[in-house]
């Protein structure tokens, strides 16, 4: 990994740290999306997730033994960001420090009847880090969004009414968000018209279009592993030499599988680094 490229590595650091509010103001959370040392990655959006607490110990130390540098985790649900939080908080210093997490309700999982205990738990959660140990919390709130694509998530008017919500409720603790955005960029512009508030676009793969539409509403976009794909070359190719998007990408895996495979962000930073020299 300490071979990663810099021109993607310099990218990332150009990219995301505008997301983090100054210390000084100690108003968002504390942990910023800066590389780790040298040049090594980091990832931006991925998940710890796994069936069992045996699984979920070997998850944690599949990552610890990656060579990735930090990891800005999110939560999917209340009952994901909790024993993460205890899992993460349970290290010693120098592997905590690998991570941050962000605090969110993946649109995949939302339910009408939960969302306030949960949305609520998430606070509750996201206050007790920021009194104990604010260096645990990453620099957005999420996954949040919306989804119009997968199977069994609710009608888009009442994601997009949670999704209000959730704004309403957390923006005065921190105003950034991993938004999770699958076949409804307009109804999450809708949700963000007036909100002062900013975030990346996770796993973005549309096209220049619609990134501009989103690096000018101000945020940032997340490049994940579908631009390792061989297809629609020439589209990633565009998105990644447009002169307007310069600066607006964070590299990320949005790994949810189990173990971590510890090759896949060195692999996206090559492939975005022969996509812009191919020009
Ligand atoms: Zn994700």
């Amino acid at each position: 990994m300490s071979a990663a490229p810099m021109m993607a590595t310099s990218m990332m650091a150009t990219a995301c740290a505008g997301l983090t509010t100054p210390r000084a103001e100690q108003s968002c959370h504390e942990a910023s999306l800066s590389l780790g040392p040298g040049d090594r990655l980091t990832d931006s959006h991925c998940h710890l997730l796994a069936s069992s607490e045996g699984e979920f110990q070997a998850c944690l130390l599949s990552y610890l033994k990656s060579p990735v540098a930090h990891f800005s985790l999110y939560s999917t649900t209340l009952d994901n960001a909790q024993r993460v939080a205890a899992a993460l908080r349970a290290l010693p210093p120098e592997a905590q420090a690998r991570f941050s997490l962000g605090l969110g309700l993946h649109p995949w999982f939302l339910n009408s009847a939960t969302f306030e205990r949960e949305l609520a738990g998430l606070i509750a959660l996201y206050d007790e880090l920021k009194r104990d140990q604010p260096q645990l919390l990453g620099p957005c709130w999420g996954e949040v969004g919306l989804d119009q694509k997968h199977p069994g998530c609710l009608p888009l008017n009442e994601q997009q009414a949670l999704l209000n919500e959730f704004i309403a409720a957390t923006q005065d603790r921190c105003g950034a968000y991993s938004l999770h955005c699958v076949g409804a960029q307009s109804a999450l512009l809708a949700v963000l018209r007036s909100k002062q508030i900013t975030g990346i676009v996770h796993g973005f793969s549309g096209k220049v279009a619609a990134a501009l539409q989103l690096v000018a509403r101000g945020l940032k976009l997340g490049l994940g592993p579908k631009v390792l794909r061989p297809e629609q070359e020439h589209k990633w190719r565009a998105l990644l030499t447009a002169p307007e998007l310069a600066g607006s990408w964070c590299l990320e895996t949005d790994w949810d599988r189990g173990p971590y495979e510890g090759t896949l962000l060195a692999r996206i930073a090559q492939r975005v680094d022969s996509l812009k020299a191919a020009r």
